[in-house]
């Protein structure tokens, strides 16, 4: 079996060779090879030794970072490379990582303690592939199984419960049984693992092509890290625009949405904020304000997985906002454009529609007022129309000329004009505006005296 790799790949292979070591590629991009993907990267292993390794780079740019735990970074033709020492991890007994690491000079203790079968194959082009576990099997098979026994791999290493998952979320592969058996019942571990950590894997499982069979299929899990789900699951609606309870409802957005991050995240937190805000009248369910409820939850939850400032901000403006309605307005769309931004704006649109996509179908008609509401945005950026202070004709200066001298003043009298644009009740011309300015001061002048 030959599979493709960069020449830089090669030349750092052959070189750990020539000098006398086993070297290979190992781990993630073997898999995607085999499965005839690009790899993000490329981590090599070998028996070498750091300082031989290191020796055996002399005179390339070499990065000593991971020294401790055996990776030297070797930057070959402007490719840096991780190469790390075959190694066998020492006890755990935090659930997360190795108390210590033990260099060794075999390639299968190495593979062997790597998280699943199809993370746990090498290849190099001399030796070929190298597949003690049954990898290249449960590729065929499209199965996720564990190397060696699940419970124990869980136990040593929490965060392979939520890889687990999320790998049969990125790759569409089903769990082998006793796997799949281990991480349920060992998934009270999560909480020893750190957010940043289970931040990621959330982000790659949202974004994976199985998200909704793996958010149905592994719910417990989730609940884990966000136990705010919990409630939502089985709640009845009792909305004629529902067909689902909250949280099938909230798969079914999920899975419908766009693959983007904000936007999944949004959807997967968009309603969770119902079940605190259920009241019911004549047997029909109301959630009066769970968008802002729901925004609140969402914001402390992100804040606890460690999210930017800035993806907190966009997805917990994308729930508060998840249910405004434009009816096709240009007057609103300009509003919400100035209040969002254009993107923002977009993304909120893509939120309604999958919101809409997890209700009844019969309701899905609806769409077509989405698309006209995207079909006026098209229109006024095309067209350059005014939506904010910035686009107007005048600016402070000229503000400033014709007599309004203070600072907030200026400020109001432009959102005052923005208002008048937007609304079509004055065109956006210097002449038109400066004319409803002094009209403005003049009146103010006269409710002052
Ligand atoms: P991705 O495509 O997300 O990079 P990956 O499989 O390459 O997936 P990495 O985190 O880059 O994941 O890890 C590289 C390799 O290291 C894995 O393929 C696996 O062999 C091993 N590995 C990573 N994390 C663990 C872990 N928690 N326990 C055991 N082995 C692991
Ligand atoms: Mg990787």
């Amino acid at each position: 079996m030959e599979l493709r790799i960069p020449e830089q790949v090669r030349q750092a292979l052959s070189k750990l060779r020539a000098c006398g070591y086993e070297a290979y590629i190992v781990g993630g991009c073997v898999r995607d090879l085999l499965l005839g993907w690009e790899p993000d990267d490329y981590d090599i292993t070998t028996s070498a030794l750091p300082f031989e390794t290191m020796r055996c780079f002399a005179g390339y740019h070499i990065i000593e970072t991971g020294v401790k735990h055996g990776t030297v970074t070797a930057v070959i033709d402007g490719m840096p490379l991780e190469i790390t020492t075959y190694r066998i991890d020492g006890q755990y007994s935090d659930n997360r990582r190795p108390d210590s690491v033990t260099f060794t000079r075999s390639l299968r203790e190495d593979l062997a303690r790597r998280d699943f079968t199809i993370n746990a194959m090498a290849y190099s082009p001399s030796n070929g592939l190298q597949d003690y576990f049954g990898g290249q099997q449960d590729l065929k098979d499209q199965m996720i199984r564990c190397v060696g026994d699940p419970q124990t791999r869980f136990e040593e290493d929490a965060l392979r419960i939520l890889r687990a998952v999320r790998f049969s979320s990125v790759l569409g592969f089903g769990m082998e049984p006793t796997t799949a058996a281990a991480l349920l019942t060992r998934r009270g571990l999560l909480v020893h693992i750190a957010r940043e950590r289970v931040q990621v894997e959330l982000n790659k499982l949202l974004l994976g092509r199985d998200v909704g069979r793996v958010l149905r299929e592994y719910t417990e899990v989730l609940c884990e890290v966000i136990p705010e789900i919990i409630p939502c699951i089985g709640f009845e609606q009792h909305s004629r625009y529902h067909l689902y309870d909250v949280w099938e409802h909230t798969v079914h957005t999920v899975e419908r949405s766009p693959e983007r991050l904000t936007v999944r995240l949004a959807m997967l937190l968009h309603d969770l904020a119902k079940p605190l805000t259920f009241s019911i009248e004549g047997g029909t369910g109301h959630f009066y304000s769970h968008q802002q409820k729901s925004a609140d939850l969402a914001q402390e939850i992100l804040k606890r997985l460690r999210y930017s400032g800035e993806i907190t901000r966009r997805v917990v403006n994308l729930i508060r906002y998840h249910s405004v309605e434009f009816h096709g307005s240009a007057k609103a769309i300009k509003r919400w454009l100035g209040k969002l931004g254009e993107e923002e704006l977009r993304e909120l649109l893509l939120v309604q529609r999958s919101d809409l996509l997890g209700k009844d179908p019969s309701f899905w008609y609806e769409l077509e007022e989405l698309d006209e509401n995207e079909q006026r945005i098209n229109e006024i950026i095309a067209q350059n129309q005014c939506f904010t202070v910035a686009q107007l004709a005048v600016n402070g200066n000229d503000l400033r000329e014709v007599g309004c001298t203070q600072g907030r003043l200026i400020g109001q009298l432009l959102e005052y004009l923005l208002g008048l644009v937007i609304d079509e009740e004055c065109p956006n011309n210097r002449e038109a505006l400066l004319s409803r300015a002094n009209q403005y001061l003049v009146n103010r002048k006269q409710a002052d005296e």
